[in-house]
Parts: structure tokens; sequence; C-alpha cells
């Protein structure tokens, strides 16, 4: 029980810890122990102008990655499994936050070559418009799935969770706002689609105490947060961790080790 990655206390990841996901191999050990959770954004291309550069995956790096995942004999969690011990199975969670119609469009075929399911967080005030959150921050514009949209990813097997109506910043707002934002998130999405919603995700990241017994008396069974790390059984279903999927740029070490190979293979 002083393994931190499986406690739900505030301590450091292990400087082990690989920090983002971009293959598989790294994670190897902490993934095949149970927990894990991957958190994705947009899919595909860049418009030209963006800011966050690392919300976005391209196609063929998604495909690269679930091609490892399924080899490994992974196979797709629903969210409230990840705090339930499940010996002997390999299995993750696949989420994507906001609703990106460009998740639809790119992330659909790769999921069904690798036989994964995966979970979108929506945000029912925008659905059909653009992610207007991000634009008042300087982000460019991009499409966020209107209801036929959902229902075609729906169709395809997938789930869909809540993420507030409007994203905001959920501490940071009146606990009536708050309410009604975790409320009404949940019940338009159910109201629309004609189905369950069991999943919230909290916009930003953003939680505390409060907020999350807001989520709790919504009726939801889990909430994710951007904490990076693993879940471990008996956690805290409403402050699940996860690991953020991107591409991993040269950094320092990187480019410390391509130096060393370059310079071994001229030497
Ligand atoms: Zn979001």
């Amino acid at each position: 029980m002083t393994d931190p990655l499986f406690s739900d206390g505030h301590e450091p990841l292990p400087p082990e810890f690989p920090g983002v996901f971009s293959r598989l191999a790294p994670f190897s050990g902490w993934l095949e122990r149970g927990g894990g959770a991957l958190m994705y954004h947009k899919l595909g291309p860049r418009p030209a102008g963006v800011r966050l550069k690392g919300l976005y995956v391209s196609v063929s790096l998604f495909q690269k990655q679930l091609g490892d995942l399924r080899s490994a004999g992974y196979r797709s969690a629903d969210l409230a499994e990840l705090t339930q011990a499940v010996p002997g199975e390999r299995r993750i969670a696949l989420t994507f936050d906001d609703g990106f119609e460009n998740v639809l469009r790119n992330g659909l075929d790769p999921l069904r070559t690798h036989g994964l399911r995966a979970i979108q967080f929506l945000v029912p005030g925008l659905v059909g418009r653009t992610n207007e959150w991000e634009q008042r921050e300087g982000e460019a514009t991009e499409r966020l799935m209107d209801w036929n949209q959902i229902r075609e990813w729906l169709a395809a097997g997938h789930d869909v969770g809540a993420h507030t109506c409007t994203h905001p910043r959920l501490s940071r707002i009146p606990r009536d706002q708050a309410r009604e934002e975790i409320f009404g998130s949940k019940a338009r999405l159910e109201d629309a689609l004609g189905r369950p919603i069991r999943h919230f995700c909290y916009p930003f990241g953003d939680w505390n105490p409060a907020v999350r017994d807001l989520v709790q008396e919504a009726g939801f069974v889990t909430a994710c947060t951007t904490e990076a790390g693993m879940n471990r059984p008996g956690g805290d279903v409403f402050r699940l961790r996860r690991l953020t999927a991107r591409y991993v740029s040269l950094n320092w070490r990187n480019v410390g080790r391509i130096l060393r190979q370059w310079v071994s293979g001229r030497g």
C-alpha cells in the first residue's frame, strides 16, 4: 500500500514513471497491473495556427498505439472497471475529451480495425458548434460533433459521457451554477440520446471536493481528472487518473540519446 501510483493521496509520481503515452513499451509494466486509461482530445492533422499542438494525435500514431495495445492483448475497459481488480486480463480505457468531429472522422476506422472501444466526453450546450472555450484563449477553431454524428459514434459501439454543458472551470463558478452544469449535462444528453450517461469528466481537469460531491450526487458512476497516473483497486472512482496520449517531441533526454547514437555510429 506504499505504491504512490495506486494511492488517492497527493504523492508525486515516481521518477521512473514514463510521463506521456506515445508508445506502449515504456508503460508495459505499469499497464499490466491494471487501472490504466488514456486521454486523447483531437485526432488528425493540425490546422494552421494551433497553439496546443500536443492535443492533436496523428492518425498514423493513433493506429500504431492501438495496434501495439491489440498485439499485447489489451481489451477496452469500462471506466467503472478501473478501480476493480480484474486478474489475468489486460484492459485499458480509451477516453476522448470534448467530442470533436475529427475523432469521429479519423478514429472510427482505427478503433474498428483493432476491435477497441472508446468514450467521448461531450459538452451538450455546444453540440454541433465549435470549441468556444478554447477559442476564448486564442486556440484554433475545431468543430464538435452534432447529434447525428454522436448517434453514429454510438451506433459503432462506443460510449459517451458528460463534460458539463459549457466547459467552465467548475471550482471557479458559484456552486448553484456548477450544479446546473453537472446535473444539466447529464439530463440533456440522456434526453437527446435516450440512454443512461454514467461517466463524467471535469473540464480542464478542474475539481475540488465540493465539485466531486456534486458529480456523485448527480448519479454519475465515475469521473475523470487530468491527473497523471494509474488507478488502483478500491480507489476513488470520482478521481480517475489518466495517461496523456500524444506524440513525444524531441526533449533533452531524447536529443542526448540520438546524439550518442549518431556519434557512436560515426566513430
Ligand atoms: Zn475538455
